[in-house]
């Protein structure tokens, strides 16, 4: 099953739920605007690269589109549009006035020099920034991109538009970036498996945690359950993973990271596969690197009973119908991983004032709306004896049409 059927499915759950129309089934459903283009480049070696940039607007009902913008080689219109879709769910969900978008690059970033990995953000600007802005669609960082890859996009926007450093968020604080922007995804996740563990009765240094990918996302929630009072026992990153079931020291894994640009050789730590850290001995699960890593080969041995998706689509139906079956709690990623969209919200909110916040707002502010955003999407669960995901779609999907009849169709 692609990403985009994957999409699809999960909307139809929440929308039979909702008894919503076919056509209005059919609206939502469908992006605004596909845009794809070709992304020219001369590489350090003289040769001439050529790349595909893609960048889906999926829904603007709400407000001006947002969305992540991803450098990987699996980058494709497919996925994109998936992406783009939970974007306009997601940013419904947490109830910040935005639509949904996506974009990328076919491209491993890895494989390119820091004069290329600039030419090739420039080039894609040229190509799009037609279609992108802050009051239209507000790209950020994503799998494979950085805030120097949003500093690149500003300057390169501006040469058209003139000072705009709302057109792009997750920029570098130095260049009117948000402080708290950077973990606020990982923050987000903390938060929401703070939230689920008191659902579950679970204090969190009585709770052993597994976390998949350790990036900006997964190293934040890391960081920041681990001072939490929480045990992360296993953690993986796209070179193989090491557990401690006494607790990983996360504080020097992190300067370890730093260092070494991998989870594996760290200090007194257990080597272990990325398929034995998914049905790791622990009580909480996240997966916070790729999507479909959670299918049903493997979702009878995850031990945990809950999972937090950090990630954009972990978990394939299949897997989700095992989870339910086994009573396993998943915290879906339109809500689980919605801190890091939230904060690009403010970091918008402040460049259009020209007013920075502190650090301790801006903190406070994503706590709030997190946990009420949980709390919201448990009670429409609990009342309507519906999983969490399809809890969370009937949130957002609501929203969405309900402004979408309003405005006017
Ligand atoms: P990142 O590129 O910073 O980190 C990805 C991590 O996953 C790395 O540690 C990498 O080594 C690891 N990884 C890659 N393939 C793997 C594999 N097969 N097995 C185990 N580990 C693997 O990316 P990120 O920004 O942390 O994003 C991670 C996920 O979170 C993505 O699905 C992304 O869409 C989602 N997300 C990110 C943000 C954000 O603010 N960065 C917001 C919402 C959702």
């Amino acid at each position: 099953m692609s990403s985009y059927e994957t999409a699809q499915k999960y909307f139809h759950h929440a929308a039979d739920v909702m008894d919503l129309s076919n056509n209005m089934r059919i609206l939502l459903m469908t992006p605004l605007r596909e845009v794809k283009v070709q992304i020219a480049l001369e590489m350090d070696d003289g040769q001439i690269g050529t790349f595909i940039g893609f960048r889906v607007q999926h829904d603007k009902a709400r407000g001006p589109m947002k969305g992540g913008l991803r450098y990987h080689p699996d980058v494709d219109a497919d996925e994109v549009l998936t992406l783009a879709s939970l974007m306009t769910w997601k940013t419904a969900v947490v109830n910040i006035p935005y639509g949904g978008a996506k974009g990328g690059i076919s491209v491993d970033p890895s494989t390119l020099s820091p004069g290329e990995l600039e030419r090739i953000t420039r080039k894609f600007v040229d190509e799009i920034h037609d279609v992108i802005g802050p009051d239209k669609d507000i790209p950020a960082p994503d799998m494979g991109t950085n805030a120097q890859v949003m500093a690149w996009i500003m300057n390169q926007y501006e040469k058209f538009h003139g000072f705009n450093p709302a057109c792009v968020t997750g920029k570098p604080v130095e260049l009117h970036g948000a402080d708290g922007r950077e973990e606020a995804t990982g923050r987000g996740v903390a938060v929401v498996t703070r939230s689920a563990l008191e659902k579950m009765n679970r204090s969190l240094p009585e709770t052993r945690v597994a976390i998949q990918g350790f990036g900006n996302v997964g190293s934040h929630a890391a960081r920041i359950l681990h001072e939490m009072g929480a045990k992360i026992v296993a953690v993986s990153d796209a070179h193989g993973a090491v557990a401690d079931e006494q607790g990983l020291d996360i504080p020097a894994l992190i300067r370890h990271v730093e260092e070494t640009k991998q989870v594996t050789n760290f200090g007194n730590s257990r080597e272990i596969s990325n398929a034995e850290l998914l049905a790791y001995d622990a009580e909480v699960l996240i997966p916070a690197a790729i999507g479909g890593v959670l299918t049903k080969d493997n979702a009878e041995s995850v031990r945990a009973k809950l999972i937090i998706e950090a990630a954009n689509g972990p978990t394939t139906p299949d897997a989700d119908e095992i989870f339910d079956k086994n009573n396993v709690l998943v915290v879906p990623d339109i809500l689980a991983n919605a801190g890091g969209v939230t904060v690009s919200y403010f970091e918008w909110v402040q460049n259009r004032q020209h007013f920075k916040w502190e650090l301790s707002e801006v903190r406070k502010r994503l706590e709030t709306i997190m946990v009420d955003s949980f709390e919201r999407v448990w009670k429409i669960g609990t009342e309507k004896k519906i999983p969490m995901r399809t809890a969370a779609y009937v949130l957002g999907i609501g929203r969405v049409g309900r402004a979408t009849v309003l405005g006017g169709i």
